[in-house]
């Protein structure tokens, strides 16, 4: 492999890399686990326990990405991992209904009001996949309307204008998406209410549904404006088209009921993945019981999955929704503001321009001295700072996403002692931070 900075210190997790990288492209399952936006040799993890990760050199981490967001209990829950071995016993899957499923639906449909019927899948991209053919199977319409840094997984139509990994490789578009594919998606700036007026004056009975991530965490952590989710909902009704809200990664991790609970906008659609299936493959699109009566097999729009409902998976997902009550949120919520205030007084002390920016627990660093309201803005912050900010946590033991475009992710685990180390972390990488130049 090429000689990279920062690799001095991770012979094993390089020696793993150097041969994923012969069987893998680009090394990873994921792109943004290439460190590529960052540089340097990704980690490779063998183990999570509580706020810690340890990697194959034997290093431990306090945990901030979580995930991605799932391990909102930290790594190795004790209640987790049992339900998940009680499951496992009774066999890995078996391709017709079960109950676990069936509890997993319940458990849901009781947090978040407007979620009536839910269809379990095994990924967030299946399930915004599925919530759009929805909407265009009960509306008869084609052109859906989606945000710029807003991202919904990878499926072709809405790999216009993403965020996350797209955002992080500022990749103008992807090939292997055909213009018909992105034809019928109009991206439109996050934030700005008169667009999406605009949208639906020009195309009068086109539009088969607005979707949007409910609080975006993608192109960093970038909520919506007062009154921006309600204006969407409302100009959906007015133009019969249906409002989805992307809440595979709000979902019941910024409050228990999701980001619902938080602004109280009621969708038509909504998208569920990462912290319901408990670290394994599980997810789900659902919302109004008159729209997803016109999925199959009770109405003619097809959506199928041979994993769907997984035994093991939604044991997961439930015994961790279980856990999450009221008290846990208070806590995650606590933590996060914690870790917030330690990040921006850090970079403060400094003179580091920067906006540490949340959305309840979910929040990232942007450096810039200037609100970020949408994909533009988060475009215009100081990203090399990000670089040696990053490289100087990870070597002291702090693990947080290898991009300036994600959410940072809190849980549970993290305690007293975990924060500590966080604190003892920052004034270096805070001062890595003010000594960075633009490469
Ligand atoms: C992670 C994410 C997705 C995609 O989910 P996968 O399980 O990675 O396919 C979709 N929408 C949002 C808002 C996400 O954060």
């Amino acid at each position: 492999m090429s000689e990279l900075p920062y690799s001095y210190d991770a012979p094993v997790s390089q020696a793993l890399f150097d041969r994923a990288s012969v069987v893998t492209p680009g090394g990873v399952n994921s792109p943004v686990r290439a460190f590529r936006a960052v540089g340097g040799t990704p980690r490779f993890m063998v183990s999570g326990t509580g706020p810690y990760l340890t990697d194959a050199d034997g290093r431990e981490y306090v945990d901030l990405v979580c995930s991605w967001g799932p391990m909102i209990l930290g790594h190795s829950h004790p209640d987790v991992i049992a339900a998940v071995q009680e499951a496992v016993s009774k066999g890995t899957s078996f391709g017709t209904p079960g109950e676990g499923e069936v509890a997993l639906a319940e458990e849901m449909v009781a947090r978040v009001e407007p979620l009536e019927q839910v269809r379990l899948v095994s990924s967030g991209t299946e399930a915004t996949m599925s919530a759009i053919r929805l909407a265009r199977g009960f509306t008869r319409r084609t052109k859906v309307i989606k945000f710029a840094g807003c991202y919904h997984g990878h499926v072709d139509s809405l790999l216009a204008a993403a965020g996350s990994g797209v955002a992080t490789f500022a990749l103008p578009d992807t090939p292997g998406v055909t213009g018909a594919q992105a034809g019928d998606t109009i991206v439109l700036p996050y934030n700005d209410l008169e667009a999406v007026h605009e949208a639906f004056h020009r195309h009068p009975g086109e539009i088969a549904c607005v979707i949007t991530e409910a609080s975006p965490g993608n192109m960093g952590v970038v909520p919506p404006l007062p009154g921006f989710n309600q204006g969407l909902k409302d100009a959906c009704t007015q133009n019969g088209a249906l409002y989805i809200s992307d809440e595979v990664m709000t979902g019941f991790r910024t409050s228990r009921s999701g980001w619902y609970g938080i602004d109280g906008v009621r969708p038509d659609l909504l998208t569920f993945g990462k912290v319901m299936g408990g670290g394994f493959p599980a997810a789900a699109f659902g919302g109004r019981a008159d729209v997803m009566a016109h999925l199959a097999p009770a109405g003619p729009v097809y959506q199928a999955g041979t994993l769907s409902g997984n035994p093991v998976a939604t044991a997961a997902g439930l015994a961790q929704l279980r856990l999450l009550d009221d008290a846990a949120y208070v806590r995650i919520d606590a933590v996060s503001e914690q870790i917030r205030s330690l990040v921006s007084e850090a970079l403060g002390k400094e003179g580091v321009a920067h906006t540490v920016q949340n959305a309840s627990n979910m929040f990232s660093v942007f450096f810039t001295d200037r609100p970020v309201r949408s994909y533009e803005d988060a475009k215009a912050q100081e990203s090399f700072r990000f670089t040696a900010f990053f490289h100087s946590l990870l070597e002291n033991g702090v693990y947080v996403p290898p991009s300036s475009f994600e959410s940072w992710f809190v849980s549970t685990a993290h305690d007293e002692q975990a924060v500590q180390r966080i604190a003892d972390a920052l004034p270096a990488a805070a001062r890595a931070a003010a000594e960075a130049t633009a490469a």
